[in-house]
This record gives structure tokens, C-alpha cells and sequence, in this order.
């Protein structure tokens, strides 16, 4: 099968390697669509902390069953189209005996850790991979995983209905936690980001958006919250100016989920978090449980039709294009997401 592989850091060669063996445990998956992420430029880089070379990354995909123990896992017959949650727990650490093995000590994922997506076919534990209904198109079913990560985000934060909810950061990731906001019940979510085009999507997902270049935030929170500041910030762009805004804008013993990696050692405003008695938590993928509701959350979204979630993606590549599709990412020009196409999708 065709795959690229990371060799080394910064070096990514398409190659012909075995198509994976299974055990009964475990799935083959043909892949459709794979989406390439924020993480996925940091692996490449060498940035990531405990990535492996070489390795088939891609953690955001979606296929079609190839092969799978129909005897154990009935609803796993060939052809059937799924996504899969790509999280490898431990099992032993003390996260995961309390039950929390998306915070695994030893958390390794498909993609970073095994080989992941960016291949015609990819093996994954059985008990991870999740039925799709017909309703979901493959290029949104690819969004899966990011909305995942936009799900547990939300349900860190506590949405509740009414709030007024503030998303530092409009790319991809921010994009999705501030639909899936709305959907927890968020009376308006307000979006600063830099990037116009960017900007231009969320309004037409009808989002007010701001660019702190341009607009004065404090003013535009001020009138947008009547004086009171967000209840919930979603610090999603992992700037220093971004996590500055996040303390300072949120209301008084309001929420801040940290979601964007700002680097090592950022500022944060302490006094705010004191004075106001801010609640700010961190937020790490998702669990299993998350990922299930997610897909019947995005199968809801694709029904109400409230969304174009394929307006979430901006371009389209082929798996021989992925390391040109990594550094348009570098270079920030990418609006929204980049999906790999591998040729198979049903017409839509
Ligand atoms: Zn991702
Ligand atoms: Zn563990």
C-alpha cells in the first residue's frame, strides 16, 4: 500500500510498505479522508516531545472496514463506514486505574506513537472504531476527531445555556469549539483572530468575529457582554497577547479553558484569576465516551443542515502532496482545515 512515512524530522517520503496484519482485537480500516493537524506540523518539526521516527503519522481519518472479526465485532462488517478514536492507554498508570486514560501518564496516540492515517490502510483496536450513518458525508466524518477535541473542550468549560462565550483564536480547532459551543447552548460566541479570511468563515457561520488589529476587544467585550465580560474564554490560539486577553476578559468568577499550547513558560495575569475568582482548567483530547457523542453530535449538526461543516475544510491533497500541505500550514496560509483525499469517496 502507499504510505508517507516520516522518516526523519522534516522529511516525509511516500512509500510502499505492507498493508498491516490484524489481530482479532483489532480493525483494518481503508482510509477515505485523513485530516492533517496542528500537531501533525509539530511532529514533523521535531517539536513534539516523545514522537517516534520513522512513523506513518495522521490521527484524523475516516474509512471504510477492510477487515475485521466479525465473530467479536458484528457491527464492524466489510464496507462499513467508520472513524476511529486513536488514543493508546496504558492501562496501568494511576490516571489510568482512576479511570481517566485519556490523561494516561503514558499516553501514546495512532499517528505520533503507531502508525496512523496517512496510509491507504491503517490498523486500529477494534473496540476504538465507530460506526458513521449515511447522513454524514466522508469529507465531515474527517472532522471527527477535531470535534472530538472541541467536545471535551466544552464540556470542561461547563457550557451552560445563555452564556456569552468568548474564542481566542479562529483556526480549525477554534472554529469547531465555538460550533460546538452553540450547540451546548451558548446564547453568542464572539471569535478574535488576526487572519481575515479566517474572520470571513466565522461570520458566515454566523459567529461575530473581531480583529484585535483592527477593533479595540476590551470595548467590543464591554458592550458585547454589557459590561459583565464573557462567562466562559476559550484560549485557543496559544499566544501570549491571546492568553492575556483570556484572564482579563472573562467575568468575574468566570470560566477559562487553556486549549492552544503557548510554549514553555508564558505570562499569565494572576491577578485576574485571584481578584475574579476565575475558574481556568486545562483541556486534553477526549475520552472514548466523548468521541462517541461526537459523531452523533456532527450526524445532528449534518441533519439540522446549520452548518456547512464542509466550509470547515479550505483545501484538498493528495497523500503525495502531504508534506507541501504541512508547510502551507507552517506558513500559516491554510484557512481551515486540510484534508488528504485518497481518491475513494462515494459521490455526493
Ligand atoms: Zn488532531
Ligand atoms: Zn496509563
Amino acid at each position: 500500500m502507499k504510505a508517507a512515512v516520516l522518516t526523519e524530522w522534516q522529511r516525509i517520503e511516500l512509500q510502499e510498505v505492507p498493508v498491516p496484519e490484524i489481530g482479532e482485537d483489532e480493525c483494518l480500516i481503508e482510509v477515505t479522508y485523513a485530516g492533517v493537524c496542528g500537531s501533525d506540523v509539530h511532529i514533523y518539526k521535531g517539536h513534539h516531545p516523545t514522537a517516534v521516527t520513522p512513523v506513518i503519522p495522521g490521527h484524523e481519518f475516516t474509512g471504510r472496514v477492510a477487515k475485521a472479526s466479525t465473530d467479536l465485532y458484528p457491527h464492524l462488517t466489510a464496507g462499513t463506514r467508520v472513524v476511529a478514536e486513536p488514543l493508546i492507554s496504558c492501562g496501568e498508570c494511576a490516571a489510568c486505574l482512576e479511570g481517566h486514560v485519556h490523561v494516561c501518564r503514558r499516553l501514546k496516540l495512532l499517528g505520533i506513537h503507531t502508525d496512523g492515517g496517512f496510509a491507504q490502510y491503517i490498523k486500529v483496536p477494534a473496540a476504538k472504531v465507530i460506526p458513521i450513518s449515511d447522513v454524514l458525508s466522508d469529507r465531515a466524518a474527517a472532522l471527527a476527531e477535531p470535534f472530538a477535541v472541541a467536545f471535551h473542550v466544552n464540556r470542561q468549560a461547563e457550557v451552560r445555556h445563555g452564556d456569552r462565550v468568548l474564542v481566542v483564536g479562529g483556526g480549525p480547532i477554534g472554529m469547531v469549539v465555538g460550533i460546538v459551543a452553540k450547540q451546548s447552548g451558548a446564547a453568542k460566541v464572539v471569535f478574535t483572530e488576526l487572519n481575515e479570511d479566517r474572520l470571513a468563515v466565522i461570520r458566515s457561520f454566523g459567529f461575530e468575529g473581531v480583529n484585535p488589529q483592527t477593533t479595540d476587544v476590551n470595548a467590543y467585550a464591554e458592550q458585547a457582554t454589557d459590561g459583565a465580560g464573557f462567562d466562559v474564554v476559550f484560549e485557543v490560539s496559544g499566544s501570549q497577547p491571546g492568553l492575556l486577553s483570556a484572564t482579563k476578559l472573562c467575568k468575574i468568577k468566570g470560566t477559562v479553558v487553556l486549549v492552544g499550547f503557548p510554549g514553555r513558560r508564558p505570562e499569565l495575569e494572576v491577578m485576574d484569576i485571584i481578584f475574579k475568582e476565575l475558574r481556568v482548567v486545562g483541556s486534553r483530547v477526549y475520552t472514548l465516551q466523548d468521541f462517541k457523542k461526537t459523531v452523533r453530535m456532527l450526524e445532528e449538526l449534518a441533519v439540522e443542515g446549520r452548518y456547512r461543516l464542509e466550509a470547515l475544510v479550505s483545501d484538498t491533497r493528495s497523500l503525495e502532496q502531504l508534506e507541501e500541505a504541512i508547510q502551507t500550514m507552517i506558513r500559516g496560509e491554510n484557512t481551515g482545515k486540510i484534508l488528504i483525499d485518497y481518491g475513494l469517496a462515494q459521490p455526493e
